[in-house]
């Protein structure tokens, strides 16, 4: 399994501002810069894109993603989302006003997107991966990912402060090899951290503790504005296990 934390910034001090992982070349997992990656016809091979939630820096580049793909490989590109984030983007994004209403649109009798509704507890198999859908804790309802082959399992929980179903599934997962941990807030925010719902490294390093299976944690999602003291804080643990996740780079597994 190839795993890219796609890069959201311009510049040689790349930082994070959006997040969306490639996996495979062939499946999204959520569309923060999707829509900025490289050409239209290499966005085309994504055949399908998932929404962990609604918040903006998950789906920010899906209306120009949209754009780009329509009627270039085939099939049109399916959207799996639960029914709280396609609302969300049928009445706040793709509405006629903001962008086209993509998700019923036809143009020549054929679809913008087709939609797939998918909830907590689901497994859903596309382009050969197993991806198990698991509710995590977050300020809005928010999906985290458990993502499987016949050789290794990935788990990407998307957003969340302290969390424990995801933990106790990815202890269950055979082949398990890495997870995709936000670590967005430093350690004097703690507060804020809380109230947003979001992790600290001090944080990030208990969640580590809830995984018995010997795995590599990369930490995502550091906040543009502080991300070297975050890593400063995470890598202070010295935890051979725990590694800062390069944009743009192929982790395969
Ligand atoms: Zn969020
Ligand atoms: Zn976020």
């Amino acid at each position: 399994m190839k795993i890219t934390l796609l890069p959201s910034s311009f510049g040689a001090d790349a930082r994070q501002h959006l997040t969306s992982y490639l996996v495979n070349g062939s499946v999204a997992i959520d569309a923060g810069s999707l829509g900025l990656y490289q050409t239209p016809a290499e966005q085309a091979a994504v055949r399908h894109v998932f929404v962990s939630h609604t918040h903006l820096d998950h789906w920010a580049t899906l209306p120009v993603f949209l754009i780009n793909v329509f009627d270039m490989g085939g099939a049109p590109v399916t959207l799996h989302a639960s029914e709280i984030v396609l609302e969300s983007l049928r009445q706040d994004v793709f509405n006629g006003r903001v962008w086209p209403k993509f998700l019923e649109m036809t143009h020549e009798g054929r679809r913008f997107v087709n939609v797939n509704t998918i909830a907590a507890g689901q497994t859903v198999q596309v382009e050969g991966l197993r991806i198990t859908l698991v509710a995590v804790d977050h300020v809005v309802p928010t999906l985290g990912f458990i993502l499987e082959d016949n050789a290794a399992a990935v788990v990407i929980p998307s957003d969340t402060a302290a969390t424990t179903e995801i933990w106790q599934r990815a202890d269950l997962t055979p082949n398990l090899k890495a997870v995709f941990l936000e670590a967005t807030l430093p350690n004097n925010l703690a507060g804020l951290a809380d109230v947003t719902k979001h992790l600290t490294p001090a944080g990030f390093v208990k969640e580590m503790q809830k995984v018995s299976r010997p795995v590599t944690f990369f930490a995502v999602h550091l906040s543009a504005r502080a991300k070297d003291q975050v890593a400063a804080e995470l890598l202070a643990h010295r935890l051979p296990n725990l590694k800062i996740a390069d944009f743009g780079k192929a982790y395969e597994f």
